[in-house]
C-alpha cells in the first residue's frame, strides 16, 4: 500500500498465476503447459533469425503474422487481432466491448482471470451458475447483459461445449458472445466457422497451449471487421508494437508445421484417456475433458491433502480453494513418462504399503 496508489489500484485483487518453479526436476502438470517442445522449425526460425534486425521496432500491424493466421483459418486479415498472450487479447476485450450499463455474464466456475479484468476495468459482471454436471445452460443466460464471455472448453472444468449451445447463445442475446478457446485443439468444436454468420461473436485463441509456445506470448482474436477495427483501436492506443519481430517468424513457423501440431495433439489426446482410466481405478471421479487437463476428485482423499502430498513427491498440480470446485484436483496431460510417475505417486499415496516392522 502506498499513498501514491490510485484507489483503485489499492483495491485490486491480482491473478495469481500457477507457480512456476525454477526447479526443473519438478513435474509440473500445474499450469497445463504442453510437455513437448515446439516444432523443430520453430526452432530453426529462431537460430536463423537475422538479429541485428531486432535494433528496429517491430511492424506495427504485425501484417505478416496476421496474414499468416488469417490464411489458416481462411478469413480475411480484417478479421484478426494478434495481441501478447491471450490474457492481453482478453483485456483489450474487456476494455473495448465490455464498458457497458449492463453487466456482463460469465460462469460461477470459470476462469479466474475475467473478474479480475472486470475489477481492472470497473466491469459490473454478474456470475451465472454452470449446471449439476459442470455444463453451461444457454438458457441461464438468456438474462439482460452487457456481453458474455465462456472458455470452450471451459477451465477448469475441460467440459466443452457444442456448436448448437453457441449458436443458442448468439440468437438469444445481441450483446458480443466471447469464446475465449484457449483448449479447444485438444478435442471441442471451434466457433471460428460462425464468425460470418454472427456479427456478435468474437473467438480469442493462443499458441501457448497446443502449439507449446507459452513462453513466446502470442494470442489472437477473430470476428467480424468491425469488431477486430475496435481492439485496434484500444491497442493503438495501449502499445503499438505487443508483438516483438522473434515472435512473429516463431509463430509463423509453428503455423507452417501442421504435420508436427497434429502429431502433438494426438498424443495428449491419447495420454488423456489413458491418464483418466488410470484415475478412475484408483478411486477418482473424472470430469469428461476436451482439454490438455483433467479434474478429478477422489472418493476419499481431501484434494487439499493430495495437493500438498503430490507436492512433497515432486510433483505440483493445480488446487482452486474456491466454492464448488476445492475438492477437485488440476491435472495437466503431461508426457508418457510424467503421467506414469503422477500414478505411480498417488498409488503410493492412496494405498501405501505398510511399512515392516522390525523385529
Ligand atoms: C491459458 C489460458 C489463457 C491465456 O493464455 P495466454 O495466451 O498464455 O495468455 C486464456 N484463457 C484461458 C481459459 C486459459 O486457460
Amino acid at each position: 500500500m502506498s499513498k501514491y496508489w490510485t484507489e483503485l489500484v489499492g483495491q485490486l485483487e491480482p491473478y495469481i498465476p500457477g507457480e512456476q518453479p525454477q526447479d526443473l526436476q519438478i513435474i509440473k502438470l500445474n499450469t497445463n503447459e504442453n510437455p513437448y517442445p515446439p516444432s523443430a522449425d520453430v526452432a530453426k526460425a529462431v537460430k536463423t533469425f537475422p538479429h541485428d534486425s531486432l535494433r528496429l521496432y517491430p511492424d506495427p500491424e504485425s501484417s505478416a503474422l496476421t496474414q499468416a493466421l488469417a490464411a489458416y483459418h481462411g478469413l480475411d486479415t480484417s478479421q484478426l487481432f494478434v495481441g501478447n498472450g491471450s490474457d492481453e487479447v482478453l483485456a483489450h476485450c474487456f476494455q473495448t466491448f465490455f464498458k457497458n450499463q449492463k453487466p456482463i455474464l460469465f460462469a460461477d466456475i470459470s476462469y479466474s482471470f475475467y473478474p479480475v479484468y472486470s475489477a481492472l476495468y470497473q466491469i459490473d459482471y454478474r456470475t451465472v451458475a454452470l449446471n449439476d454436471a459442470f455444463g453451461i445452460d444457454p438458457a441461464a443466460y438468456r438474462q439482460p447483459n452487457g456481453g458474455i464471455i465462456i472458455p470452450n472448453p471451459n477451465a477448469p472444468t475441460g467440459i466443452a461445449m457444442t456448436l448448437d449451445t453457441i449458436r443458442e447463445l448468439l440468437n438469444d442475446n445481441d450483446s458480443l458472445v466471447i469464446i475465449d478457446e484457449a483448449y479447444v485443439d485438444f478435442g471441442a468444436d471451434s466457433a471460428v466457422e460462425l464468425i460470418l454468420d454472427y456479427a456478435n461473436l468474437l473467438v480469442v485463441r493462443t499458441f501457448s497451449k497446443s502449439r507449446s509456445l507459452a513462453g513466446l506470448r502470442l494470442g489472437y482474436a477473430l470476428g467480424q471487421s468491425a469488431l477486430i477495427e475496435g481492439l485496434n483501436r484500444v491497442k493503438n492506443s495501449f502499445n503499438s508494437y505487443p508483438i516483438g519481430r522473434l515472435t512473429s517468424v516463431a509463430a509463423i513457423a509453428s503455423l507452417d508445421d501442421e504435420n508436427y501440431f497434429q502429431r502433438c495433439r494426438s498424443r495428449i489426446i491419447a495420454t488423456r484417456t489413458w491418464l483418466n482410466d488410470e484415475l478412475v481405478n484408483l478411486g477418482f471421479e473424472v470430469l469428461p475433458s476436451s482439454s490438455n487437463f483433467l479434474f478429478v476428485q477422489h472418493s476419499s482423499h481431501p484434494a487439499s491433502d493430495l495437493y500438498l502430498e503430490l507436492k512433497k513427491a515432486g510433483i505440483l498440480v493445480r488446487h482452486f480453494n474456491s466454492a464448488r470446485i476445492n475438492n477437485y484436483l488440476r491435472i495437466s496431460i503431461g508426457s508418457e513418462e510424467e503421467c506414469v510417475a503422477l500414478i505411480s505417486a498417488l498409488e503410493q499415496l492412496l494405498n501405501p504399503v505398510p511399512t515392516q516392522i522390525p523385529r
